[in-house]
């Protein structure tokens, strides 16, 4: 069987009962990928239910702002509002063709979890999504919505009853169910092949990004931005411009608190390197491997590790990271509603908070592409909270 691996990352470091289950997803994935109804089917799901492809937008007022041509891809437009459903599509797709009834998720803010519970809803299949019980009370509304699209929803009270936890309990649920029950990750991360399948299906976002921007301006942008939780929408984004080595990628990491502070979730800039939920990385952890707890103010951004393809890329330095404050995401979140009427999702506000930093790096004039993964109106709550308009 086929291991995927990044330069050392990656792998799949899980107990024995699930080699059988990982080796018949990594065939299935295969076959799949070189079955041109099931491509089609994928596609034509993309088309016309999920809405693509999504515009890539010319932001004219935050331009002249900062002396630079910004574009944003605009993955908030997408059905459910965010990059997600693109994978969660995919996934549901593969989980009917190799026969599964049934589909688990983790979550952490609720994000994957509803993408997943549409995906479901729309193909027919039962799914069940694991959320911690801290998480679930700060997102009430995610979780209800999950409930109305006829998920069942299983709380988990180990740990520290977030995202972490959740995923460690959808991984025991999957060790004891393989046999009807597909697992649905949600971002380029787990054992292989997970990341492999998330960025193939994510992939639709670059390769919509390059031709975009190419029939737009017959050139390619010089600097491409997208913010970094797991990394599917970052993962998503670059792998369209891999080959393209004049075209510079940036990965903002969650500074939350700011570096300093040990209270971030920024693994790549300020983490070690150690395995968790069945792959190796970066993660929040100590010289030992024990995984840290994470702050910041997005939700989605708040995994204590980063997908292996996403290392990998920050080794070679073909990926270069930055990290944005919880203060400067809220700001830029206040920005691009004022300045363009698109109120993005926190996450996303990271990615547009990095303008600045990469305009200056590479001068008046300079196009810049930045993937808006999400719409803000799931965090209206702690907005709420944190703003004074
Ligand atoms: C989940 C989420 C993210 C972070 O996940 P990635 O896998 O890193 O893309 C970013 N933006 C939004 C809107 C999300 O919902």
């Amino acid at each position: 069987m086929r291991t995927y691996t990044y330069g050392p990352y990656g792998g799949a470091y899980v107990p024995e009962v699930l080699h059988r289950p990982l080796a018949e997803l990594t065939e299935a994935f295969g076959e799949a990928l070189r079955d041109p109804a099931f491509l089609q089917e994928f596609q034509h799901i993309l088309t016309h239910y999920v809405g693509r492809s999504t515009p890539l937008f010319h932001a004219a007022n935050l331009s002249r702002k900062y002396d630079c041509q910004v574009y944003l891809k605009r993955e908030d437009l997408a059905h459910t509002g965010a990059h997600k459903i693109n994978n969660t599509i995919g996934q549901a797709l593969l989980a009917k063709r190799m026969g599964k009834k049934r589909v688990i998720a983790e979550t952490g803010a609720g994000q994957h979890g509803v993408a997943t519970a549409t995906a479901a809803a729309l193909l027919g299949l039962e799914c069940t999504v694991f959320m911690g019980s801290v998480d679930a009370r700060r997102q009430e509304a995610n979780l209800f919505r999950m409930r109305l699209l006829g998920a069942q929803i299983q709380l988990v009270e180990s740990g520290s009853k977030t995202l972490k936890d959740a995923t460690s309990e959808a991984i025991r649920n999957w060790i004891a169910t393989a046999d009807d029950t597909y697992y649905i990750i949600g971002s380029a991360l787990g054992p292989s092949p997970y990341p492999k399948i998330v960025q193939t299906f994510q992939s639709v976002i670059g390769s919509e990004i390059r031709s975009q921007f190419y029939q737009q301006h017959l050139r390619h942008p010089d600097a491409v931005i997208a913010c970094v939780g797991g990394g599917s929408n970052a993962i998503g984004t670059f792998s369209g411009y891999y080959e393209d080595r004049d075209v510079r990628l940036y990965g903002v990491e969650a500074g939350g608190y700011g570096l300093a502070s040990g209270q971030h979730a920024a693994p790549i800039s300020e983490g070690n390197k150690g395995i968790l939920h069945g792959f190796f990385s970066y993660f929040m952890c100590d010289e030992n491997g024990n995984i840290r707890d994470t702050h910041s103010v997005s939700a989605g951004l708040d995994y204590p590790g980063v997908g292996p393809e996403l290392a990998w890329l920050a080794d070679s330095g073909r990926v270069e990271y930055i990290d944005a404050t919880d203060e400067q995401a809220l700001a830029a979140c206040m920005e691009l509603a004022r300045c363009e009427g698109i109120l993005p999702a926190l996450e996303s506000s990271h990615a547009i908070a990095a303008i600045p930093v990469v305009a200056a790096k590479h001068g008046p004039g300079c196009h810049i592409v930045v993937t808006l993964s999400g719409r803000g109106d799931k965090d209206m709550g702690i907005l709420q909270e944190k703003l004074q308009p």
